[in-house]
This record gives structure tokens, sequence and C-alpha cells, in this order.
């Protein structure tokens, strides 16, 4: 069936908010929202709202463990359980439905934002989901990129060459931080990505509760803390409160009845919620240094700062902003509400083949936010494709069983930033069976990595000198939460220089332990014994090398973490061998 007719469209698929794009009569409509979709998440497959919701979807609502919803569905005769978080089905089946009823006609295909720091699960759960949803998905990208791509539309007429932007996306429960480069041709390709998955407007209105709740303190000498219905009604003030100060200097909180029959009135000024919630804005500004450090670049040489998401309305993060940039003016031309989706829908429009000259001539260059890896011997992690790789991207590396005569290996695949593999997060893990028995060293299997345009990795292993052998596996469902993703990239800083140095004495002990199967096998050569009988080698000689040998690689296997020098003195052992051989 030809989908050429049928517009595509872009959805902003995101946690406090989405919507959806479409381009229609030479430009992109952002079709308004009309409810609240996040109806499921969150909630108990026995809540009211959500019974009562299910009368009016197509799919079946089961309780999975600890009451949460699962949706149930048949796809390819196979039944499957969906957990709601993960795969927001019924979010994409909504915004389809919109896009639907806006252009009146049927939709078939989209572009889907997903946050950068969603893993490798997450991103195969939200293509399950759009396909639970009728939506193919032509293409997933991330928030910033597709606000980048917004924005690169609309100023590529003054682009001279090519140009640095950083996208600072604070939104209300997550930032994130970009640097991309846009060239006149229109490809954008983005450098580096990073954030935090904690951090974003509710964090600064939970300050701002907090306050408010030590002044009712003092005023009225009662604690609000363990009233549910008194702290939320204090929270929607302290929101509205927020939004108003980024224009104002001052604003007033009034709430009837707050607690125990008392009214509560409270000035808050904006210089008090910078003072509350400085200690996120400097995180933010951190964030940002170490994007630039990651993909080495000066902050000089950012041409434009990009802002994107509601709170960066606020005057302080603006501030800071441009004093981290030395001055320099932050371009909010594009509705920091809108951009994602406006994005989305342009790359929707051009993957589809509709849209103008400039629509068609975009060309994306995405990254991969986390390191991927093989877990090997001794906790070490061996990165395939590093973070901030361009993708799609394919990388291949060799590797040997451990030991001598093994038939199977287990390969492990981690995602993360840590060189000890159980800091990492385990994707997925397969074995690869069939291998000739024969000398550690002596058997190669190839193990690729190959992460498509949406960013979804699969991984193949192939024992190479038969070539008898294949395995390939995806990557399992078994997601991160965006929290566990930051935790590990900051654990990753924190650790570094323990894992560091775990790494290099790991790796000086397989280098060594290489180095005499090496040496196993050259000894063991029929034309390498000849030429040394020549040179008055003995067969006694021989058995005394080989005893050497085999002793040498028994007592680095029994001794997996000896100190450096007891490895210096063994690598002299193993290099008079070696001398004695060549
Ligand atoms: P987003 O996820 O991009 O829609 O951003 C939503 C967040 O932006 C929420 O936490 C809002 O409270 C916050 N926000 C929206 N407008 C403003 C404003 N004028 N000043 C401060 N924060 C705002």
């Amino acid at each position: 069936m030809s989908t050429s007719r049928v517009p595509a469209i872009g959805i902003d698929l995101g946690t406090t908010y989405s919507c959806v794009a479409v381009w229609q009569h030479n430009r992109i409509e952002i079709i308004a929202n009309d409810q609240d979709v996040k109806r499921l998440i969150g909630r108990k497959a026995s809540d009211k709202i959500v019974q009562e919701d299910m009368k009016l979807w197509s799919f079946k609502v089961i309780a999975g463990t600890d009451d949460k919803p699962k949706i149930a569905v048949t796809y390819k005769n196979e039944a499957k359980e969906f957990v709601a978080e993960e795969i927001s089905s019924m979010v994409l089946a909504k915004m389809k439905g919109i896009a639907e009823t806006f252009l009146g006609t049927r939709v078939e295909q989209a572009v889907i934002t997903v946050p950068a720091y969603f893993n490798d699960s997450q991103r195969q759960s939200t293509k399950d989901a759009a396909m639970v949803a009728g939506l193919e998905v032509l293409r997933m990208i991330h928030e910033p990129t597709a606000a980048a791509i917004a924005y690169a539309l609309d100023k590529r007429a003054d682009v001279d060459g090519k140009m640095n932007v950083l996208v600072f996306d604070l939104g209300g429960g997550t930032f994130d931080v970009s640097v991309l480069t846009i060239d006149d041709e229109g490809v954008i390709e983005v450098k580096a990505t990073g954030g935090d998955t904690h951090l974003g407007g509710e964090d600064f209105d939970n300050r701002m509760v907090n306050y408010f709740v030590n002044e009712f303190k003092r005023k009225h000498n009662a604690d609000i803390s363990k009233n549910q219905k008194a702290l939320g009604r204090l929270r929607v003030q302290c929101e509205r409160a927020k939004r108003t100060i980024s224009t104002a200097f001052q604003t007033t909180i009034d709430i009837d009845c707050l607690f125990d029959g008392i009214d509560f009135s409270a000035t808050f000024t904006r210089a008090k919620f910078e003072e509350v919630n400085m200690v996120f804005f400097k995180k933010c500004m951190d964030a940002v240094k170490t994007c630039l450090a990651d993909v080495k670049m000066s902050k000089d040489s950012i041409d434009e700062v990009v802002l994107v998401g509601g709170s960066t309305r606020i005057p302080k993060i603006q501030e800071l902003l441009q004093e981290l940039f030395d001055g320099k003016l932050l371009c909010q031309q594009i509705n920091p509400d809108e951009a994602v989706a406006y994005g989305a829908g342009i790359l929707a429009a051009n993957l589809s083949g509709v849209g103008d000259e400039t629509v068609q001539a975009l060309a994306l260059i995405d990254i991969t936010p986390l390191s991927l890896g093989v877990g090997c011997e001794k906790d070490v992690m061996a990165v395939l494709i590093p973070k901030n790789s361009p993708i799609p991207i394919k990388k291949e590396k060799t590797f040997c069983p451990a030991y001598d005569n093994q038939t199977s290996v287990t390969i492990l695949v981690y995602q993360g930033e840590r060189s000890k593999c159980t800091g990492n997060h385990l994707l997925s893990q397969f074995r690869l069976s069939g291998l000739p028995s024969a000398l550690r060293g002596e058997v190669k299997i190839n193990v690729c990595f190959e992460i498509d345009a949406n960013g979804i990795l699969q991984v193949s292993a192939k024992e190479t000198t038969k070539g008898s052998n294949s395995a390939i596996k995806i990557t399992n469902n078994d997601s991160l939460t965006r929290e566990e993703i930051m935790k590990m990239i900051e654990d990753a800083e924190r650790y570094k220089l323990e894992d560091e140095a775990h790494m290099e004495k790991e790796r000086a002990h397989t280098d060594l332990t290489n180095h005499a199967c090496k040496l196993r096998t050259k000894i063991k050569d029929y034309k390498v014994r000849m030429k040394l009988r020549k040179t008055g080698f003995s067969v006694k000689d021989f058995e005394a090398i080989d005893q050497q040998i085999e002793e040498a690689i028994k007592w680095l296997d029994e001794h997996p973490h000896v100190n450096f020098d007891e490895l210096e003195d063994k690598e002299l052992e193993l290099n008079a061998i070696a001398d004695l051989l060549s």
C-alpha cells in the first residue's frame, strides 16, 4: 500500500505533556491536544478512571504485579503484555486519533521523539507501542535533536558554512543539553548530549512548597507537611506563582482554609525563588560545561544557544546561561512548548517525501548517548561503540575464550560509562556454543554491534576460525529508568579514578596471559621446533620451556588479582622465554 499521500505526523511523546505536528498547507501545524493523555501511567488498574477509560479502548487492560496496569494484545498470533509506563501506546493512539480528526484522513506513519537518555529497551518498547497503536515509526529522534531541527529550519538561510548550536532543554521533569552543528546544506549533526533525568520545573515547585510549609509553621505553629490535600493546593499555587515571577519581581499567594480553618497569605519574591533553587540552576550550568567538554569544544565556539522547555522562561536560568557564554544573546525564537513536536513534524514530512525544498534538503546525523560494549574477564567492559558516536553505526571486535578447550561462551552486552561491568547496565546476554575445542588464543570470536537510525541495537557473534557458528540477539526488554541511567553516569564520574586503576591492572593481567598463550602456541609449532633444534635445543629443553609456560598460565589463572610488581616478575620470566624462542 502506498502511503506517500497520507501525511506522516511528528509526535512529542513528553513526560508531562504530549503534542502532535503535521505538514499541511506548506507549513507545520501544531495540533491542539484536548486531553490529559497520561491517564493510565502511574495509576492502579483498579482505579476508577482506568476502569472507565478501558471501555473506550480497543485493547485489553489487565492488572500486573502490584496492580500496575498492563496492556494485553495479540500480535502475529502471539499474546503480548505491555506495561503502560514503558510503552505509552495509548498516548500514541490518542495522538494518532487527534491528527486523523484534524486532517480528516488516516495517518499511518510517524516520527516520535524520545528523551535523549532513553536506553535501547525503552526505544524498542516505544517502537512496539507505536505498532500497537497502528503507527509505523519512520524514525525515533531525541527531543533536543527535534528542537534543533525546528531551529535549523528557521535559521538555515542565515547559516554561512557551518554553525555550532547548543540546545538547552529544561522542562517540567527533565533536563537535556545537546551540542550540534548545522550547515548551509541542511545537514544537522548532533555532536554530544547530556543532562539530568531528574531536574526540572517540578523540583523548583517542590522547593517553594517546602519554603511555605516552614512559613506556615512559623506563622501559625501548625504542620501541614502530612496533609496531602493542603500540600496539593499549595503546590498548584506555587507553580502559578513561579510563572508570575518570571515576569514580575514579586507575587502573593492566597489560599482560603489551607489547614485547620487557617487562611494562608504570603508574598514571594523572585530573589527568594532564586535563593531556594540556586543549587538546581548551578547543576544545569555544570551539565552544559560537561557536554562541551565531552565534545572538546570551548564555549566560544558555540554560535548560538537555543532555549527549549517551559522552565527556560526563568530569568535566572537565562542570566546564568548568558553569563556562562560571556554575554551571548540566547535564542528564544522557537516556541519552547512546541519546538520538539515541530521538529518531529518537519522530519516526518522530510522522510515521507512531502514539504518544500528546505524541508526536503534536511539531513540528520544523530548520536548514541551511552557507551555500549561486551563484558570481559575480570569485570572489564570492552567498549565497542563509545558514547556520542554517530548513528547508524556498526562496530566489530574480536575476542578469545578465557579458557583452553572452551566450547561455549556467554556474550554479555552492557550499556554505561563505567569501565567495570558491574557498574553498568546489563542489556542482554546470550550463548555462543559449538566452538572448536582448542587452546586459548587459537579460537576467535567476532562480536558485532549495530545501531540503527532509531538508536536500536542489534548484537551478533560469530566464531571466525571455522566460521561455523553464529548467534544473533536483539537486546531484551529490561528497561532502565532515566534516574538509573543518570545515576550510572554520575557514578562513572565519581568512580573514574578507581575504575581506571582497576582497568589498568586487569588489562596488564590479560595482556600477560595472552602473551603466555601465544608463546605456548609458538613452542608447539613444528617449524619453530625444527628451527630451534638446529640451534642446539634438546627435547629436554622443550619440555622445560613447555612446563614453564604452563606453570605461568596456571599461576595467572589462579591469581586474577595480583599486584603490578608480581605481574612484572612474571613478565620478565616470560620475556626471557620469548627471547630464547626468537
Ligand atoms: P515543558 O515540559 O517544556 O512543557 O515545561 C513545563 C515546565 O515549565 C513546568 O514545570 C512549568 O511550571 C514550567 N514553566 C512554564 N512556564 C513557565 C514560566 N513562565 N516560568 C517558569 N516556569 C515555567
